[in-house]
């Protein structure tokens, strides 16, 4: 067990004076102040990033703006969706470094590093690629009589929106500004990205990549900094839209400034408290190995991961005996460690709230397995399940986003859809059965984006995305993005 060697060009890119990249090169910081990023797995200091200042968010949306109606809109269809796939070949060919800068920043396991932010980058890149040549409007024949003998036609055309803000959050920082980048460049419009002040490194090296690609100057922009940054660009009259991933609370402010902006279009993909129903029939080492796989990958950091988990009590004793079980032979350390499952929380705040959590868990609900922070540099938690005491118990309202599940025991199959509602959020949640008349009943009845029947947080970029209640607005991939990232103009013609 241990740890893999660091990339020279990885040791070279931590040494370099970050700030931005904008118009196609790097940028000093104008006036911003330097932010510290911290590796998680130790709490050292491992780079240096200069948040943006007023010129800094100027320079960039009007660049974004320039290419906007210049370079990426002398750029045809065919052409947009060639250089996205040679983005996705790209973040292949530098996958590596991109895994390891990724892993140091946010302490996601090497192999997570590897799977999601390089590998399912370039996926759903190459996915939202093919639509560059697919987007189009309709014809129709107007209705209503003619008066004169004249005659009309109409169409449709979807024009792209313009300028996109698009904010990240610290948990998958290269994938979900992959889904920002790829919805706004393969529709027309140009963007502006802030990433995570915790995590900024992997999306300066990939605009350097976007280059190498032939994404022209000014087409994708990153700025750095904290939220602050993000809070001046959807004031920015010169942004038409912003895509912000992060949680609840900061998400109802980007809409409410987008909304008195400029009744700027805002894509909200919020935070989920996801729960995940076992029926009585339930397949439990399946149920329980899946659970186990998607509620705690990442460190529960996964804003579709399942958190609150209800189990038909005639099964109850089984599946937190396997739980235990699962959990207490997880091999945690440096996320470095290639043979390790779990890593360190992403950062510091995240590491203090977790830790509050767990001692409420302590205090409120029973701990069944974990329940403790670990006496080791670094921001480092045991994973946990927890039995609730009832129904009411905080810890299956409250959006953790860490390693803490908490179990519910039910007694009929019709309380399910009262329980699983009983929340404000709505993103995910899943069914686990093999009685598939009951699963079809069930989904009607249940108040989120996304339900699964036997496995969990499956994105997958040919299925749309997106929460309803307080999880947001807006939906990612399928076909379902370009509404969100057009304009619908409709031409009549009198002939
Ligand atoms: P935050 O809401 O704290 O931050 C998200 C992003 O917004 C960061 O880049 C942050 O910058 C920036 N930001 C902070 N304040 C403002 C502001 N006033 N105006 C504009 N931008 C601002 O979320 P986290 O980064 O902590 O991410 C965790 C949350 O994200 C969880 O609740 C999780 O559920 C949710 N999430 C949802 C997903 C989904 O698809 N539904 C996917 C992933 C995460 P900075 O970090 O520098 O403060």
């Amino acid at each position: 067990m241990s740890e893999i060697q660091l990339l020279p060009q990885v040791r070279e890119f931590l040494q370099r004076d970050h700030a931005h990249f904008i118009d196609g090169q790097y940028r000093a910081s104008a006036d911003g102040a330097r932010l510290p990023i911290i590796d998680p797995a130790n709490g050292q200091v491992i780079a240096q990033v200069a948040g943006a200042g007023e010129a800094d968010i100027a320079a960039a949306i009007a660049s974004a703006r320039t290419s906007f109606t210049g370079s990426w809109a002398e750029t045809s269809p065919y052409q947009r969706g060639m250089i996205l796939n040679r983005l996705a070949d790209l973040i292949e060919a530098n996958g590596e470094e991109l895994a390891q800068l990724e892993t140091l920043c946010s302490g996601k396991s090497i192999h997570l590093s590897r799977m999601f932010e390089v590998g399912q980058s370039a996926a759903f890149l190459r996915y939202y690629a093919g639509w560059a040549t697919k987007i189009n409007g309709e014809t129709m024949s107007p209705s209503f009589p003619s008066v004169a003998g004249e005659r009309y036609t109409a169409f449709t055309r979807r024009e792209p929106v313009g300028v996109v803000a698009g904010i990240v959050p610290w948990n998958f920082s290269v994938m979900i500004g992959v889904w920002k980048i790829a919805a706004a460049l393969v529709t027309g419009c140009t963007l502006v990205l802030k990433p995570s002040e915790f995590t900024p490194l992997t999306l300066l090296r990939l605009a350097e990549l976007a280059i190498e690609a032939g994404i022209p100057a000014g087409a994708l922009n990153v700025l750095n900094g904290t939220g602050e940054v993000g809070a001046k660009l959807i004031e920015h009259p010169n942004v038409a839209k912003v895509s912000f991933t992060g949680s609840v609370p900061t998400g109802l402010k980007v809409g409410q400034s987008a909304m008195a902006a400029n009744l700027t279009r805002v894509t909200l993909e919020l935070g989920g408290k996801n729960a995940a129903a076992l029926l009585p029939d339930a397949d439990i080492d399946a149920a329980v190995a899946g659970l186990i796989q998607t509620g705690y990958v990442h460190q529960g950091q996964v804003c579709a991961a399942p958190e609150r988990i209800y189990v038909h009590r005639s099964r109850l004793e089984e599946t937190l005996a396997k739980f235990a079980a699962a959990l207490q032979g997880m091999n945690i350390g440096s996320p470095l460690d290639e043979s390790v499952q779990f890593g360190p929380l992403a950062n510091k705040p995240q590491f203090d709230k977790v830790v509050q959590y767990l001692q409420l868990a302590g205090a409120e609900s029973q701990v069944v397995c974990g329940g403790k922070a670990l006496a080791r540099p670094g921001y480092f938690v045991e994973p946990t399940v927890v039995l609730a005491r009832s129904p009411q118990d905080r810890l299956l309202h409250e959006e953790t986003f860490g390693p803490i599940l908490c179990v519910l025991p039910y007694d009929e199959v019709e309380q399910l859809p009262a329980f699983i509602n009983d929340s404000p959020f709505g993103l995910t949640a899943s069914i686990w059965t093999n009685d598939l008349s009951r699963a079809l009943r069930l989904i009607p009845q249940i108040e989120a984006g996304t339900v699964y029947v036997n496995m969990h947080t499956f994105l997958d970029p040919s299925v749309p995305f997106g929460g309803i209640k307080a999880s947001g607005t807006g939906r990612e991939f399928g076909s379902a993005f370009i509404d969100d990232y057009t304009e619908l103009k409709s031409v009549m013609i009198r002939y």
